[in-house]
Order: C-alpha cells, then sequence, then structure tokens
C-alpha cells in the first residue's frame, strides 16, 4: 500500500477506486450498461452486477432470456382438439395445462386421474371415483373367484379397488353383492357342479371353470421306452387326440385313462 493512503488514507474522490493506490471498493461505482443484457459494468474498475430483466410477458427486452413454463406472462393456447398440452406462441414453449376433470377422467384428453396421482392411501383411493361391483364373467369377476378377494371396479376410468377378503354378511357381500357359495369351489374341488356342454366337456356352474372327460384309447405306442418316447391317445367319443411322455406322471395320476 501506498505510504501516503496508509497515513492519510485512502483517496476516493468519490468514486470506487483509490486515484493514489489504485485500491477498489465495492461502492460508489460508475455504472453502464452492457447492451443486449440484463448486466451492469462499472466503466472505472470493471465490477459487473445484475439488474432485473425488463419482461415483455415471457422474453427480456434487454437480454432476450425467456420465463420458465410455471411463472406468469406466456400467452398459453391448447396445442391440439384432443389434448391437454399447451404452447406460448411467443417463447414456443409447451407445457401441460390442466386437466379438465370430469371425476377421475379427463374430459378433454381423456388421461385417467390414477395415472399420475398416488393410488391408494390407507387402503383408501385419494380421488373420486364412480364404482360398481365386478359383473358376472366379466375378468373381474373371475380373478375373484380365483383369489377370493373383493372388487370394487371404477365405470369411468377401470381403475380397481382391492380388498383381501370379503365383508360378510348373511352369507352376502356388503360390498360386491357376491354371495359366499360362490366359493364352494375354492375351498374343494370336489364341489364343481359340473353340467355337461359338449362330447367331453363339462362346466362349473357356480364357478366356471371347464374341464374335459375324454375317454382315451392308446392308438401308438412306442416299441420300447427310452427318455422321450410318446404314446398317442385318441378319445373314443370325440376323436380328441393326446400325446404323453413315457415319463411324465400324469399317466400315474390318472389325467389320461387308457
Ligand atoms: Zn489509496
Ligand atoms: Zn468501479
Ligand atoms: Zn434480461
Ligand atoms: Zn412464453
Ligand atoms: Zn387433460
Ligand atoms: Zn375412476
Ligand atoms: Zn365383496
Ligand atoms: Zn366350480
Amino acid at each position: 500500500m501506498n505510504f501516503m493512503c496508509k497515513v492519510f488514507g485512502h483517496k476516493w474522490n468519490g468514486g470506487c477506486t483509490c486515484v493514489r493506490c489504485n485500491q477498489k471498493r465495492n461502492e460508489n461505482h460508475k455504472w453502464e450498461n452492457i447492451p443486449g443484457t440484463c448486466k451492469m459494468k462499472c466503466t472505472v474498475c470493471g465490477a459487473e452486477k445484475t439488474i432485473p430483466h425488463d419482461w415483455d410477458g415471457c422474453i427480456c427486452k434487454n437480454c432476450q432470456e425467456v420465463k420458465d413454463v410455471h411463472l406468469a406472462g406466456h400467452r398459453w393456447r391448447y396445442l391440439e382438439e384432443n389434448s391437454c398440452l399447451m404452447y406460448c406462441h411467443k417463447c414456443e414453449q409447451n407445457k401441460m395445462g390442466n386437466h379438465k376433470w370430469d371425476v377421475c377422467v379427463c374430459k378433454r384428453c381423456g388421461m385417467k386421474r390414477e395415472t399420475y396421482a398416488d393410488q391408494l392411501k390407507n387402503g383408501k383411493p385419494l380421488l373420486k371415483h364412480i364404482w360398481r361391483p365386478p359383473l358376472k364373467d366379466d375378468v373381474w369377476w373371475k380373478e375373484s373367484t380365483r383369489t377370493g378377494m373383493c372388487y370394487l371396479i371404477c365405470d369411468r376410468c377401470g381403475f380397481v379397488w382391492k380388498f383381501y377378503s370379503h365383508d360378510w354378511k348373511d352369507d352376502v357381500c356388503q360390498r360386491c353383492g357376491r354371495k359366499k357359495e360362490d366359493y364352494l369351489c375354492n375351498e374343494q374341488m370336489s364341489s364343481h357342479k359340473w353340467e355337461k356342454i359338449g362330447d367331453c366337456r363339462k362346466k362349473c356352474s357356480r364357478c366356471g371353470i371347464i374341464a374335459y372327460d375324454h375317454d382315451y384309447l392308446v392308438i401308438d405306442s412306442p416299441n420300447h421306452l427310452t427318455e422321450d418316447s410318446w404314446y398317442k391317445y385318441r378319445c373314443k367319443n370325440c376323436g380328441h387326440e393326446a400325446f404323453e411322455n413315457s415319463n411324465m406322471d400324469s399317466r400315474q395320476q390318472g389325467f389320461i385313462k387308457e
């Protein structure tokens, strides 16, 4: 440091730089705008500072910076008729607009609300739906027969609310309306109520499962048994043919009658 400055202090002359020793201070700069930017530069010491943008909607008049899509000032329009995607015709950015929810489906773009909202909270759907029980023979009816679980389905968006057990009262589920006797088949295979539906086919009128009762005859058998020797069978009644590997357990289990 200059001796004089040490003794008498810097000589700022009302500016940012000591005229004697060139020491800088962060005050009293001589600011000048840098063209095409939102920055100013001190013509004496070269320090820079930013200044607020001068927005024309979503674009800065000085530096051309574009506002983020979530800030105000854009001129949004829908990009297409059946889409909720929006387009700013000033800065040409896109954003997802607000969906027009009709309960759980967007009226405009058809999007289902559940696809991006958390589906369940404490076992309850977060959003409103229009619930109906499974209809006889639809996929959730069959699934309920198979798993013993209780389901409600949203009629509008198809979201499925699953319950591990039915809400039984007098052998009828208070939630979905299914009867306890629908599940007899699950508990015991012998409780199917078979009805003949074809030559060798039968269907359980309770659970809907289909099974076959072929009456097979061996029509071709291997001369000597190896790892992959095959028996050929034909049903006496319907002509259905089947093959069985000589090693398979199914023969022992009585799957095929000779
Ligand atoms: Zn000085
Ligand atoms: Zn300066
Ligand atoms: Zn700017
Ligand atoms: Zn814009
Ligand atoms: Zn939408
Ligand atoms: Zn729904
Ligand atoms: Zn139920
Ligand atoms: Zn059954």
